[in-house]
């Protein structure tokens, strides 16, 4: 989740980026729920639909709303849009995605399932090869440092997170890798079973990826 606020003829605005966050992730409707925070504009994506479609939305308070719809009612029509705003087959979809998460009873499940995927997880923080693991509900992040320190990135050029990210591969989990850093969105319906797969994937891949960077270590000293 992130945050921005921005000034508007002497307001402070409060927006809240929940295009991952929102609809379950943290194990609350939204991410502003967990936090008790209250922003002025909202935007949602992603599982609004659950993925199947293409959809986005801008929540706002009723005072941004009463300004736009002032002003549209000046022109005699709402005054903002896109070519496929409201397209009904994207919003058909988003409403019974958002029925189903209410009759699956979706947030509550993740909830529950959380502390299962996040403890599991953070079991393997001593590991060498990990400067921190860190997630919130079912979002996770690992970040592959040297010595425990964010101050001795592994080069580049060794391709830790690639490396981790092919290891989980090769035993059927995908993962998203973005420089030395694993990602983690596990899908809102994610059992116990699966949990614990995905926990004993992970860890083998961490191993692997140790050896790795041991070799490359050792590699260096002869060079
Ligand atoms: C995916 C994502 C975006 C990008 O949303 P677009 O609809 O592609 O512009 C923005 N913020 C967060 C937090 C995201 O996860």
């Amino acid at each position: 989740m992130t945050f921005l606020r921005v000034a508007v003829g002497g307001v402070l605005l409060f927006i809240a980026d929940e295009v991952i966050c929102a609809f379950g992730r943290l194990g609350t409707m939204f991410g502003c729920d967990k936090y008790n925070i209250k922003p002025d504009l909202v935007s949602v994506a992603k599982a609004l639909s659950s993925a199947y479609m293409p959809i986005g939305a801008v929540t706002v308070s009723p005072e941004i709303s009463e300004v736009i719809y002032s002003q549209s009612n000046k022109l005699g029509t709402f005054s903002h849009g896109f070519t496929y705003t409201g397209h009904p087959v994207s919003c058909v979809v988003a409403i019974e995605t958002l029925k189903l998460y209410k009759e699956r009873n979706i947030v509550e499940k993740v909830k529950s399932i959380s502390p299962r995927f996040q403890d599991g997880l953070t079991s393997f923080s001593d590991s060498p090869t990990v400067g921190e693991i860190r997630g919130n509900g079912l979002i996770h992040g690992t970040e592959c440092t040297d010595k425990k320190s964010p101050n001795d990135p592994f080069p580049p050029e060794w391709g830790i997170g690639a490396y981790f990210g092919a290891q989980c591969e090769k035993q059927g989990l995908l993962i998203r890798v973005a420089g030395n850093n694993i990602m983690m969105s596990p899908p809102l319906t994610i059992t116990p079973p699966e949990v614990d797969e995905l926990i004993k994937k992970y860890g083998k891949a961490l191993k692997a990826t140790e050896e790795r960077v041991k070799e490359l270590k050792y590699q260096q000293k002869k060079q």
